[in-house]
Order: C-alpha cells, then structure tokens, then sequence
C-alpha cells in the first residue's frame, strides 16, 4: 500500500457538513466560517514512548489522540467540528490501519468532527491533530477569566491515569481491581465536550488537565493575575484508591502527587461565582459527571495548598514538563 491508497481507502469517509466546501484530496480543505461564530484551533502532538507506548493497541491510541484534541476543545466551551491528522508511521501496514481508522472515525463520528485532511509520512511512530471548534462570537472561555472569590471546580475523579502510568513503569502495583479502572481511564480519556458546553454562560475561567493540576490551574491563576486556596483533601479520586492509600504515609503522599502532579486526566478545572453553584451541579447531573468544589480563587498571586489539618503542602513536581532539567 502506498500512501495515496492510505488516503483513498481509508481517509476519504467525508461527513455531510455544509461548512465544508472541499474536504481531502487536494492541497488544502476549504471550510466557510458561520457568520456570527468564532474559530478555535489548537494542536496536539503525541510520541511513541513519551506519550504512549509503542505497543499500545491501535483502536486505544486512535481514541486518545482525538480525545485529547477534543479536550482542548471542551476547555474553551467549543463545539469541536474539524481535524487535520498527522502521522509518521514506519510502514502503511493494513492490520494496523485498519482498527486504528475504524476507533479514529467511530469517535469522530461520536464527538461530531470531520477529519478534512493531514500529512501522512514514514517516521517513527509520531501523531499530531490539529483541531477546530466553533464558539458564537466572543464566548469562549479563557484561562484569564477567573475573580476574586470565584469557586473553584473540578470534574471527573483525578489521579487515575497517573496512577496506572505508574503501575505500567512498574514503579509500584496496585490491585488489579483498582488498576483496571485506572487503566481505562489512561488509554480511554473522555473529554468533557458536552461538559465545556454547558458551563460556557456560567464558567469564568476554564482549562483542561492535562499535566496535572497544580501546574495547570497555574496557567489560570498566571493568565487572570490572581491566587488561588485549593483544599487537597476535597480532590476528587476513586474511593478505592483512597482506601489503599488509607493508614500509610508513603501511598499517601504518592497519591497527593497523583492528585495534583499527575497528568493525563483530560478533567476540567473551571471557575465560577458561588451564586452559580446550583447551575453547576444541575450540570453535571444531567451530564453525568461529578463536579467538585476544590478552593476559591484570592487576591494573593500565589497557589495555596492545604490538607484537612490546614497544613500546607508543597510538591516535590507541579506537574508534567518535557523540558524540565533533570
Ligand atoms: P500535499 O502533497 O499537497 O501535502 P498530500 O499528497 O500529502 O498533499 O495529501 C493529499 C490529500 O490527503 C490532502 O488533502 C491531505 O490533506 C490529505 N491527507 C494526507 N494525509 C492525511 C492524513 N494522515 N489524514 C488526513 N488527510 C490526509
Ligand atoms: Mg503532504
């Protein structure tokens, strides 16, 4: 197979969308923005071994490349509606195409997105999306937003793929039990579009977890020039990893570090006024998802960390960063 029978055979399943005026097949896609709408555009890459593991099953890589797209997406409030894929792959091998296209369109088709076109080259194992969405003028929600005496919230249980990426380095083990659900959670990211939507006339500020929230919430605090007191202890996680964690100091710590240094979780941490807190959690029983309060945002610049005996705690990592000297 070469490449342009990859992109006739298994790219070229286009979506009915007015919007799109040429999708795949020539040298650019064409799409008419709605009048009255913005565009929201943001790009992904993910790497063998840094991302994912090389032996990581196509249809589990194809959902999280997409999803973690779609996150950036659900981070704004946008309505996520075009992809552009990237990849460098070693050789155009069907066995391996084949549930990789079928997961990657099943979850496009799910989440709405058309995918209109990319570069396909031989390399090392290497994917890059590149993601559009569509908020009405001026609404999407930004990092810059928070107030002073806004709540802070986050959705979803945190630490979980953190804690199966540790398991997988064989770094510790975990109940098999526990890391099941850990593991799905590592390999099967759901990104909260629908979730993002719904809090885009109630969130001030918003951003997705994607490196841990201590270092993400940061990127709040820093763009809206104001603090923030989270209480550790009220982080939303799985029961039974705080079960395991229960009675010894060192699982504890190692799960504080999940919680707020982990990564991977494709959560979102928004803010929103206290008068909004019935809205929020209407929200997210009609979604489905838990959303908890975790803090306040204050007026000192600065990220306070507390535990239930209101001692503060300070982290050895804030987060994931590739460039972080050893
Ligand atoms: P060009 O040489 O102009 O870059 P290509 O031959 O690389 O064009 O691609 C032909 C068409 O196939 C283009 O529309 C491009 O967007 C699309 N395409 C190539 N690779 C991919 C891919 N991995 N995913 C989606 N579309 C792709
Ligand atoms: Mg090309």
């Amino acid at each position: 197979m070469n490449e342009f029978d990859f992109i006739r055979r298994y790219l070229q399943r286009q979506q009915q969308d007015q919007q799109l005026i040429l999708g795949i097949g020539d040298d650019a896609a064409i799409i008419r923005p709605k009048t009255g709408f913005d565009l929201h555009i943001s790009s992904d890459m993910l790497l063998a071994g840094k991302h994912f593991f090389a032996d990581v099953s196509p249809a589990d890589l194809a959902h999280k490349i997409l999803a973690v797209n779609l996150s950036d997406m659900a981070a704004m409030g946008a309505m996520p509606r075009w992809v552009l894929l990237s990849a460098a792959l070693p050789q155009l091998d069907a066995d391996w195409l084949q549930p990789f296209c079928d997961a990657f369109f099943a979850m496009a088709r799910r989440f709405g997105v058309t995918l209109i076109g990319g570069d396909t080259t031989q390399g090392d194992w290497v994917f890059n999306i590149t993601i559009i969405g569509e908020t009405r003028k001026g609404q999407g929600l930004k990092r810059s937003a928070a107030k002073v005496g806004d709540d802070v919230w986050v959705s979803g249980k945190l630490g979980l793929a953190a804690a199966a990426l540790s398991v997988c380095q064989h770094r510790l083990t975990l109940p098999a039990a526990i890391m099941a659900i850990c593991e799905q959670k590592l390999l099967r990211p759901e990104p909260r579009v629908s979730l993002g939507r719904q809090l885009l006339p109630i969130a001030h500020a918003a951003q997705d977890i994607s490196d841990g929230l201590a270092q993400d919430i940061n990127h709040i605090l820093t763009a809206s020039q104001v603090g923030a007191h989270i209480h550790v202890d009220q982080i939303p996680t799985l029961a039974a990893l705080r079960h395991w964690a229960q009675d010894c100091p060192t699982r504890q710590q190692q799960l504080q570090q999940w919680l707020l240094a982990g990564g991977d979780d494709y959560e979102l941490v928004f803010t929103a006024s206290p008068s909004q807190r019935q809205a929020i959690l209407a929200i997210g029983q009609s979604d489905s998802v838990a959303l908890t309060r975790i803090g306040h945002i204050t007026a000192t610049p600065s990220l306070k960390l507390t535990d239930h005996r209101q001692q503060e705690i300070s982290l050895v990592h804030q987060g994931f960063d590739h460039f972080r000297s050893a």
